[in-house]
């Protein structure tokens, strides 16, 4: 009866359920959003927490007709609304808090689905395939740090939960699970994200290069100038219209901020660097743009470092210098 391709493995411990609803801390005020209910038995249990209201978006037509029926005339069905669809293609209703086993193939478009969904929910509890969840927690220098964990991370803090061996569902998928926890920073840091996505894929291209080998590729090089041209005639347009504009001292501050919330460590070095400024960097013809975004590289002492080993700090410093050069991404 179950559909492969659905990602249809249900879960079948009723002490595991519980305890994926403790997790979530869910309060009387909450609608929930459960994504892939299937038979219901996490739905079940979500609505005896006492929330507010359930959500569930399930794709299967069969499976719809089955939670209705189970939910039908149970005290608590008033509290349940079931969409049928694909969640990826629908648009989400409001929701407090996610909690959901879901089909591990949508994994990753249903992350990033979810941290772009407004008003921002405050954290979602996810079963996802086991290595899906170690790169979503991989922290810089693991093994499983990668573009995902940089970019997870950076709109939320992200921690793992509970361990879950396939035997807990019927029929048994071929990989190990584990549950997740996922809370949007408040607020979300001031970055644009295709800037930041940009930064990060060139950094992660290979992810053991050095950032000076992997700058110094025609093809980035030339995506760059392309971008810092484009910039500049923008910059010069709008300069003519409503004078010199500067702004890079906010957008620092917001950094600061996002950085003190992220608990890690700027030196003071950084720091001074950071309000230095940048005159000097306009492009003046004499400096080719390769040795221009080589300077950027080495002023933060990047040139030697790898994607691999750096955090998120280092990433928005990194990116604050380039955008302050003038440099962009996207
Ligand atoms: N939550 C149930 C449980 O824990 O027993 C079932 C989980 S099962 C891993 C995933 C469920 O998601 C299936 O019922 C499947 O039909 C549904 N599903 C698959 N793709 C979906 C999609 N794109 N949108 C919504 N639901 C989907």
């Amino acid at each position: 009866p179950f559909e492969k391709s659905k990602g249809q493995h249900i879960l079948r411990n009723p002490a595991l359920v519980d305890s994926i609803v403790a997790k979530a801390g869910l309060k009387p005020t909450d609608t929930v959003l459960e994504i892939g209910p299937g038979t219901g038995n996490l739905t079940k249990r979500l609505l005896e927490a006492g929330v507010k209201a359930v959500v569930a978006v399930e794709l299967d037509p069969r499976m719809v007709l089955e939670l209705n029926r189970r939910f039908q005339g149970h005290p608590l069905s008033s509290r349940l609304k079931v969409i049928q669809g694909d969640v990826l293609k629908c648009d989400l209703p409001y929701f407090d808090i996610c909690v959901a086993n879901i089909p591990y193939q949508i994994s990753s478009p249903l992350t990033f689905k979810l941290l772009s969904h407004r008003p921002i929910f405050r954290c979602a509890v996810i079963m996802f395939q086991r290595e899906f969840a170690m790169r979503l927690v991989a922290q810089p220098g693991d093994s499983l740090y990668c573009r995902l964990s940089v970019n997870v991370q950076l709109l939320s803090r992200v921690s793992h939960l509970l361990k879950v061996g396939r035997n807990n569902f019927r029929p048994p998928p071929k990989v190990d699970s584990s549950v997740v926890r996922i809370e949007p920073r408040k607020p979300l840091p001031p970055v644009s994200f295709k800037e930041w996505d940009g930064l990060v894929r060139i950094c992660f291209n290979r992810k053991n290069k050095t950032l000076g080998s992997l700058f110094k590729q025609k093809r980035v090089l030339e995506l760059l100038e392309k971008n810092y041209k484009t910039m500049q005639s923008l910059q010069l347009a709008q300069d003519a219209e409503m004078g010199e504009e500067k702004m890079s001292a906010d957008d620092v501050a917001l950094l600061a901020n996002m950085v003190e919330d992220l608990s890690m460590e700027i030196g003071d070095e950084k720091e001074d660097e950071m309000e230095m400024d940048d005159a000097d960097m306009a492009g003046d013809g004499a400096a080719s743009f390769k040795e221009k975004i080589m300077g950027i590289l080495q002023q933060g002492d990047f040139a030697e470092k790898r994607g691999s080993k750096l955090s998120q700090v280092d990433f928005l410093y990194l990116l604050s210098l380039f955008n302050k050069a003038g440099i962009h991404f996207s």
